[in-house]
C-alpha cells in the first residue's frame, strides 16, 4: 500500500481515547469560572465602577476614561488571581475567525524590575496595524492603523493564560473592518424599534433584545488520515474520493450512541466551554458518519456570535488534543450530508417576554403577530439579502443538494399560524367592524394554543421556520461567522417595525382605535408578505416550479447572490438604520469577492498537484504493471493469450484514458485561471472563477473518482472515504 496511507491507516486504527476527568465539582461551581462576569466584576470593582459598567451595558454608551482606569485595575487583579500573564484585545475581521494580538502585562520599574502593568487606555482602546487584514479597499496604505475598542456588552475572559477584551475593529477613518461593529448596530436598531412597537401593549418595556442560538454541526477525522490528505489540510474538504460502499443509507448514525474517543472529546469540550461561561446544552451524533452537533442555550445575540467564535477557535485546539482535526466546512464530503449553523432567533424584552412566543391573551397575542408579520414581511423583502449573507464557495456546495435548504428563500409558520393569518385576512376589512366582530376576533386571536411548541409540526427543509417560540435559519453555513446573517435579519426586521409603526400611527391619527388599527396593518402586512410563506416541502421540484410562479428569486451562483449586498433596497436599508454607509458595503461586498476568488484559486492548485503528482503517476504505474502483464502471458502462451490480456488490455486503455482527460483537463483549468488572474476588478474575477474555473473541479475528479474505483487498492495513495468517515 502506499506507505503514507499505510501508517496513516495504522496509526488512526491504534489510537485509543484520551481520558478526560469531569472536575470533582458541579458544573454549576465552576460555570463561568474564567469569564470576568457580573459576579466576578462584583468582586473585584469598586461599587462606582460596577455601577457604571453595568450602566454602559444596559444604555449601550461608551465608558469614559477614568472609569476605564478603574475597570482596568480590577480586571487586572482578577487576571493575576487566575494566573493571566498576557492580555489581549480580542476581535474578529473581515475573515472567517478571530484575531489576537498579545501583549505581556509587564512593564519596567524606575529600579529596574518589572511590574505588571495594564491602564484604562489599554483596556479601552489598542491600535493593531489593519494593513494585512481584509478591508476591501477602505483602508489607504499610508494610514494603516485600524484601531480596537472595548465592547462592554461581551465580557471580559481567560484562554490559555491570556486575558481576552472583546472589541470592535474600525479603520482610522471610522469604517468597520469587522463583524462586531455593525452587528452592535443592528441590535441596537431592533431595539429602538421593537421597545417603540412594545409602547402599544407594555409600557414597562423599555429594551428589547435579540435572541440567538446557534447550532454548530462539525465533522471529526483522525489526525493522521486527514494529514495523509492534501485537499483536507489546504481546502478542508475533499476534492477527490469516490463515495463509500456504506455511507449514511442506513441512518444509523443520527442520534446513535456515541464513540468513546468522540465522547471524550466531547467532555474536555463541554469543561472547557462552561469554564468560560459557554452554556453547552446539547450534543448528539448527526446524519452523517463522523459528523456530530454542538448547542448551547441561547443568549443575547452579540454575546452568543462571541461564545459561538470562541467555541470554533477550541474546538480546533481540543480537536488536536485528541488526535483529530475538526471539519467546519459546508460539504466536506460528496454524497453525505453537509454541515450547517442553524441560527435560533427571537426578540425578548426586558420584563422577559419573548416577542415571539405566543401567549395565551388577546393582547399578547396580538403583540405576537405583529412581531411574525413584520419578521414575515422582512424576510419576504430582504430575501435576497438574507441569501447573500449565508452564500460562501463552501456553503454553495451543501445548500439545495439533497439535505439541505435550496436557495429560494421561504418561510414555514406551521398549520395553525397559517390558519390564523389566512382567517385574519379574510376577516378584518378596512371598514369599522362592529362590536360584535371585534370581539370575536379578539377572542379567536386569544385561541393560538400553547401547544405550537410542540415538535411534531415541524418541517426541517425550509430555510426559515418558525419552530414554536422563534425562527430557525437554517441556511447558514457550520464554517460562517454567525454575525453575517445576525447583522442583516435583524437588520431587515427593525425597518418592518418601523414602517408597521408608522402605518399604526398614521391611522390612529385618522381616529382609527389603536386595537382596529394595528389589526388593519396586520391584514395588510400578511398579504404583503404572503408569498414568502411556504408549508410544503422545500426540496421538491415542485416547489421550484411554484417559488418561480411567485416571483420569489433563486440565485444559485454565489457571486450573484452577493451581489444583493449593494442593491438599491439593501443599501437604502442600511444607510437608513445606520448600520452600514455605503462605502462600507461596497468594501465588505468586495472582501467577499475576493475571499470566493481566493477559496477557489487553492482548491484549483491542490486539486492540480494531487491529480499531476498523486494519481497519474500511481495510474502510469499500475499501467506498466498491466503491460508486463500481458506481455508475460503473451510470451508465455503466443496466440491462447488473447482471451485472458482482452480484459486487461482494455483497463490499460481506460487508465490512459483518464490520465490524459485529467492532464489535459488540468492544463486548461489553469490556463482559465491565468485569464481569470488578469481581470483586475474583483468582482469581475470572482465572476470568472465562477464560470469558468468551478466547473472543472468536478469534471476532474470525475476522472480521478474513476480511477480509484480500477487500480488496486494497495496502490491508491489517498485516504479513502471509507477509512475518513469510519475511522473513530
Ligand atoms: P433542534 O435541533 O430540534 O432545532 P436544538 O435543541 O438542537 O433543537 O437547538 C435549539 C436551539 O434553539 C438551542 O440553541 C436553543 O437554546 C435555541 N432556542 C430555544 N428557544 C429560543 C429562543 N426563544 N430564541 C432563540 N433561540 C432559542
Ligand atoms: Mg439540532
Amino acid at each position: 500500500m502506499a506507505q503514507i496511507r499505510f501508517f496513516a491507516l495504522q496509526e488512526a486504527q491504534n489510537r485509543q481515547p484520551v481520558n478526560i476527568e469531569y472536575p470533582n465539582k458541579r458544573t454549576s461551581e465552576y460555570f463561568g469560572s474564567y469569564v470576568f462576569d457580573k459576579r466576578n466584576m462584583q468582586e473585584y470593582l469598586s461599587q462606582e465602577a460596577f455601577a457604571g459598567v453595568m450602566e454602559s451595558i444596559e444604555k449601550g454608551d461608551k465608558i469614559d476614561r477614568k472609569l476605564a482606569d478603574q475597570v482596568a485595575v480590577g480586571m487586572k487583579a482578577w487576571a493575576l488571581d487566575l494566573g493571566a500573564t498576557y492580555y489581549t484585545h480580542w476581535f474578529s475581521p473581515l475573515t472567517d475567525g478571530t484575531a489576537e494580538k498579545h501583549d505581556a502585562f509587564i512593564q519596567f520599574t524606575d529600579t529596574g524590575g518589572v511590574i505588571e502593568a495594564f491602564s484604562g487606555k489599554l483596556l479601552a482602546q489598542q491600535e493593531p496595524d489593519a494593513s494585512s487584514f481584509p478591508s476591501g479597499g477602505i483602508r489607504n496604505t499610508f494610514e494603516a492603523r485600524g484601531y480596537t475598542a472595548w465592547d462592554p456588552t461581551s465580557p471580559a475572559f481567560i484562554l490559555d493564560r491570556t486575558l481576552c477584551i472583546p472589541t470592535i475593529f474600525v479603520s482610522y477613518t471610522g469604517e468597520a473592518l469587522d463583524h462586531k461593529t455593525p452587528l452592535l448596530k443592528a441590535l441596537n436598531a431592533v431595539d429602538k424599534a421593537a421597545t417603540a412597537i412594545c409602547e402599544y401593549f407594555d409600557k414597562n418595556v423599555t429594551k428589547v433584545s435579540a435572541a440567538l442560538g446557534w447550532e454548530q454541526e462539525y465533522f471529526l477525522v483522525d489526525e493522521a488520515l486527514f494529514n495523509a490528505r492534501p485537499d483536507l489540510v489546504a481546502c478542508d474538504r475533499t476534492l477527490v474520493g469516490h463515495q463509500s460502499a456504506k455511507n449514511q443509507q442506513l441512518d444509523d448514525q443520527y442520534f446513535s450512541s456515541i464513540p468513546e474517543r468522540i465522547s471524550s472529546f466531547m467532555r474536555e469540550l463541554e469543561i472547557e466551554g462552561y469554564k468560560l461561561g459557554i452554556p453547552i446544552k446539547t450534543r448528539h451524533n448527526e446524519v452523517a458518519p463522523n459528523q456530530y452537533e454542538v448547542t448551547p442555550i441561547y443568549e443575547e445575540c452579540n454575546l452568543a456570535v462571541d461564545h459561538n467564535l470562541l467555541i470554533m477557535d477550541i474546538m480546533k485546539k481540543i480537536a488536536r488534543h485528541h488526535k483529530f482535526r475538526i471539519i467546519f466546512h459546508e460539504k466536506p464530503f460528496q454524497e453525505v450530508n453537509g454541515s450547517g449553523k442553524h441560527n435560533n432567533w427571537s426578540l425578548i424584552t426586558n420584563t422577559g417576554v419573548n416577542l415571539l412566543s405566543p401567549g395565551a391573551k388577546p393582547k399578547t397575542n396580538m403583540q405576537f403577530l405583529s412581531f411574525l408579520v413584520c419578521t414575515l414581511n422582512a424576510v419576504y423583502k430582504h430575501q435576497d439579502l438574507l441569501r447573500a449573507s449565508i452564500v460562501s464557495a463552501g456553503n454553495a456546495l451543501r445548500l439545495g443538494a439533497n439535505e439541505a435548504p435550496p436557495l429560494i428563500i421561504s418561510a414555514f409558520v406551521g398549520n395553525q399560524i397559517t390558519e390564523m393569518l389566512d382567517d385574519l385576512e379574510t376577516r378584518v376589512t378596512d371598514k369599522k367592524m362592529t362590536p360584535d366582530e371585534k370581539t370575536e376576533l379578539k377572542l379567536d386571536v386569544g385561541k393560538i394554543p400553547e401547544i405550537l411548541l410542540d415538535n411534531t409540526d415541524r418541517n426541517r427543509t425550509s430555510p426559515f421556520a418558525f419552530t414554536g417560540n422563534r425562527f430557525e435559519f437554517r441556511a447558514v453555513g457550520a464554517s460562517a461567522n454567525p454575525a453575517a446573517p445576525m447583522i442583516v435579519l435583524n437588520t431587515a426586521v427593525a425597518q418592518e417595525l418601523k414602517d408597521f409603526k408608522r402605518e399604526v400611527d398614521k391611522l390612529i391619527e385618522k381616529g382609527v382605535k389603536k386595537d382596529e388599527a394595528i389589526f388593519q396593518v396586520i391584514r395588510e402586512f400578511i398579504i404583503k408578505s404572503k408569498k414568502i410563506r411556504f408549508e410544503g416541502n422545500s426540496y421538491s421540484e415542485e416547489w421550484h416550479k411554484e417559488a418561480k410562479k411567485r416571483g420569489l428569486s433563486n440565485i444559485t451562483n454565489v457571486i450573484e447572490a452577493i451581489d444583493a449586498y449593494t442593491s438599491k433596497t439593501s443599501v437604502k436599508l442600511f444607510v437608513a438604520n445606520k448600520v452600514f454607509s455605503e462605502k462600507e458595503l461596497e468594501a465588505r461586498t468586495e472582501v467577499r469577492y475576493d475571499n470566493f476568488t481566493k477559496k477557489i484559486q487553492i482548491e484549483s492548485r491542490v486539486l492540480a498537484h494531487i491529480a499531476i503528482n498523486q494519481i497519474v503517476p500511481t495510474a502510469i504505474e499500475y499501467q506498466t504493471r498491466l503491460i508486463n502483464n500481458v506481455k508475460g502471458l503473451k510470451e508465455l502462451f503466443g496466440d491462447d493469450a488473447k482471451e485472458m490480456t482482452e480484459g486487461r488490455i482494455a483497463l490499460i486503455k481506460e487508465l490512459s484514458e483518464h490520465t490524459s482527460s485529467i492532464k489535459a483537463k488540468v492544463k486548461e483549468m489553469n490556463n482559465t485561471r491565468k485569464i481569470a488572474n488578469t481581470k483586475n476588478i474583483s468582482r469581475d474575477k470572482a465572476y470568472e472563477y465562477s464560470l469558468k474555473v468551478v466547473p472543472f473541479l468536478a469534471e476532474i475528479r470525475y476522472h480521478i473518482d474513476k480511477l480509484e474505483r480500477v487500480i488496486d487498492n494497495e496502490m491508491w495513495p489517498l485516504p479513502k472515504y471509507s477509512e475518513l468517515l469510519f475511522t473513530r
